[in-house]
């Protein structure tokens, strides 16, 4: 028989602070990849922010981390609380994780149509995962459930990504910045940056780490084409790029603040990601293979010298049991054929001394 173990001892608020910092050393300062390749006839070069190298292999984690961090100083994160969030996937499994390393439950509402692997990994870190059917209301019940268990359990801490601005703030401190350094590296001033929006913390605080350093870098928010619910206000049709467009208008997000919205199609980000897998070793998932298409757009904007940057949010694993896998029909107008991948090139967060 299995020794039966004993439940992990909650982490004394000394050693909370001790372990943010050791979780600190494990997010964040991720590579930039500057890939370079052609586009109906157009040699251009798109930098991507390699964010699958964090902890929990997404880019939530800073947001999650920034957010427990914020939290715990403030005092709304005692030891021991309950952390109840509502995400379609990597923010699960960034605060389950990070709950499990500070002591805390963690309880994750989440759309039951998220693939396998999200909520199989969530699992393996031991939180409680309720889904949510269409029918119970999917992302925005997933929302409102939280909520309600909140005010059922007492000592509970709701991080609340989609109104928080620690979310904001994380990407205004951490991706911006380290961003900005990494082109200047390269001799580089960003002319515009684009990213698909889930929270819209990554554009938000993106745009705001160009504003404090005075940079007029436009920022463009992106949408699935089969579901632009950015450009429309409300839920509209089904997509398949997991992790953006979660049927309503986040609070945090300002469009007025930002460039025009970007839209791609879920098939077309599908089949872009399977060629930064097969061509060039960049396993990456589909909002990566989105924004990729999506800078593409911007530079046929901006002029195809134009620096253009991105996020490749999270890398191919949690999806093995999704389309990503499978073999993606070819429509009408879709970008990632015309696209020859010719290399690439990755500049470290910080220079090797
Ligand atoms: N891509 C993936 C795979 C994600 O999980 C998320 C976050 N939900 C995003 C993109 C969008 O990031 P943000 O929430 O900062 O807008």
């Amino acid at each position: 028989m299995t020794p039966h173990r004993a439940a992990p001892l909650v982490a004394p608020a000394d050693a909370r602070t001790r372990r943010l910092a050791g979780l600190k050393a494990m997010v964040g300062d991720t590579p930039l990849v500057s890939v370079r390749l052609r586009y109906r006839g157009h040699e251009c070069r798109v930098h991507a922010k390699a964010e699958y190298l964090n902890l929990t292999g997404s880019i939530k984690d800073r947001m999650a981390l920034h957010i427990c961090r914020t939290a715990i100083e403030q005092g709304a994160l005692g030891p021991r609380d309950t952390i109840v969030e509502a995400t379609s996937g990597n923010t699960g499994i960034s605060f389950a994780a990070f709950g499990a390393a500070l002591g805390h439950p963690v309880v994750i509402f989440m759309p039951d149509w998220m693939s396998e692997e999200r909520k199989a990994v969530i699992r393996s870190f031991g939180a409680d995962i309720r889904l949510v059917s269409r029918e119970a209301g999917g992302f925005l019940g997933s929302i409102a459930n939280a909520e309600t268990l909140a005010g059922e359990l007492g000592r509970v801490f709701l991080p609340r990504q989609f109104d928080n601005q620690a979310n904001v703030q994380a990407h205004a401190l951490s991706t911006g910045p380290e961003l900005i350094a990494q082109l200047a590296r390269l001799g580089l001033e960003p002319d515009a940056f684009v990213a698909g929006v889930g929270t819209g913390g990554t554009v938000m605080g993106v745009a705001a780490a160009f504003a404090a350093r005075g940079l007029g870098a436009r920022v463009h928010p992106l949408e699935p084409a089969e579901s632009p619910t950015l450009s429309t206000g409300h839920k509209v049709g089904r997509h398949r790029i997991q992790g953006v467009s979660d049927e309503f208008i986040p609070g945090i997000l300002r469009l007025d603040a930002l460039a025009p919205v970007i839209r791609v199609s879920d098939g077309d980000a599908i089949l872009m990601a399977q060629k930064l897998a097969r061509e060039l070793g960049l396993g990456v998932g589909i909002s990566s293979g989105a924004n990729l298409l999506g800078a593409l757009q911007v530079l046929e904007r901006e002029g195809w010298d134009a620096t253009v940057a991105t996020i490749f949010c999270d890398d191919n694993k949690k999806y093995l049991s999704t389309d990503l896998a499978r073999s993606e029909p070819i429509l009408a107008g879709f970008m990632s054929p015309d696209v020859e991948l010719l290399d690439f090139e990755t500049t470290l967060a910080r220079p090797l001394g």
